[in-house]
């Protein structure tokens, strides 16, 4: 059976739309077909949480909570805690020699963190790094990311094709899976939504703060009186209706679209809408968190038995790789 990985940076206790849109959704949907595994990469939350270290177990139950509730199945997922499989830092390392500075130094994402405020330390420069090893450690043929992680996977397949030809067969070459948004925009109207960006609604959200952040949303900038002819192209309000209305809904948001573009009906009413649109597709997810929520110690459960079974993969890959290298020593 063919793998998936995909991680999340515990960097908060809860999930946005983007990250569902970006990833969550098509994990749910493949781990039918999929060995699938989801690392929460404490070590990579590190990066910017150094000084908040106490927050991150918390971040991390509340986030498998989430995992739950949109779907994911711990008896078809293995959902675990990167930190508590060292093996992962161990094939780290050894991609580490195999690793120009230079082609690191290019990778986007970096940059974007630098300008973003984080600390430009060494930890923040081994991110690809580390990245490419949570990947290559569980041999995943696919890697379902938003579009700012593109390029890592792209990176991860290189640096094992690298070691491959170098020492023999041991990795399989990942390939990203972007989700039907790439990035999602954020209530602000900027390009990506982020758990740090201040814009996100989250999948925990009630409806009330969901309707407060829908109604005080950007839309189209050009557009001053409901009677001027809209964009709706680029519009994060059509963006979210498209991408989490159900197929019911869809008659309504095609005929908002033509009537915004005309200048026939109001931002209001189209938000109004979207708030409606929203709630229901949160509602099922609010309801099963609710249930999940009852039951105690139920997240502790399932994150220790999934890294005990992630542990013995990343074990016989580890032991793989140092045979192929020639360190299998007496
Ligand atoms: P942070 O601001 O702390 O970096 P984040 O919101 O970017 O948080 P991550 O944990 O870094 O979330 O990313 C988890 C996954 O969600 C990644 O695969 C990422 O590509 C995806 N993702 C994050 N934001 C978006 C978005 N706005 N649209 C689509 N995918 C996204
Ligand atoms: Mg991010």
């Amino acid at each position: 059976m063919k793998r998936i990985l995909t991680g999340d940076r515990p960097t908060a206790d809860k999930f946005h739309l983007g990250n569902y849109i970006g990833k969550l959704k098509n994990t749910v949907k493949l781990q039918d077909q999929y060995e699938t595994f989801v690392p929460l990469v404490d070590l990579h939350a590190l990066t910017t949480y150094f000084d908040q270290t106490e927050k991150l177990e918390a971040n991390m139950k509340s986030l498998g909570l989430d995992y739950l509730s949109v779907g994911l199945d711990p008896n078809k997922t293995t959902i675990f805690i990167q930190s508590k499989v060292p093996e992962i830092v161990e094939i780290a390392y050894f991609l580490s020699v195999l690793t120009p500075r230079s082609i690191i130094a290019r990778q986007p994402a970096l940059k974007e963190k630098l300008d973003a405020g984080e600390q430009d330390t060494v930890g923040l420069f081994y991110y690809p790094i580390l990245m490419a090893a949570d990947i290559l450690t569980f041999k995943a043929n696919l890697v379902p990311v938003g579009k700012d992680q593109k390029a890592h996977v792209e990176f991860a397949r290189d640096i094992a094709k690298k070691f491959n030809d170098l020492y023999g067969e041991v990795f399989i070459l990942p390939e990203p899976l972007i989700g039907e948004v790439p990035t999602l925009p954020g209530t602000d109207g900027q390009t990506k939504m982020g758990k740090s960006l201040g814009n996100a609604i989250f999948l925990t959200d009630s409806p009330e703060e969901v309707e407060k952040k829908v109604m005080s949303m950007y839309t189209d900038p050009t557009r001053i009186h409901p009677t001027d002819p809209g964009h709706v192209e680029g519009n994060p309000v059509f963006i979210y209706l498209d991408a989490f209305g159900s197929e019911a809904d869809k008659p309504q948001t095609t005929n908002y679209k033509l009537l915004y573009q005309k200048g026939q009906v109001g931002d209001i009413e189209v938000k109004k809408y979207l708030v409606k649109v929203l709630n229901n597709f949160l509602d099922p997810i609010r309801q099963r968190r609710d249930e999940l929520e009852k039951e105690p110690g139920l997240v502790e459960r399932i994150l220790k038995e999934g890294t005990e079974k992630a542990r013995i993969e990343a074990q016989k890959t580890l032991a793989e790789v140092k045979k192929a290298m020639k360190l299998d020593y007496f």
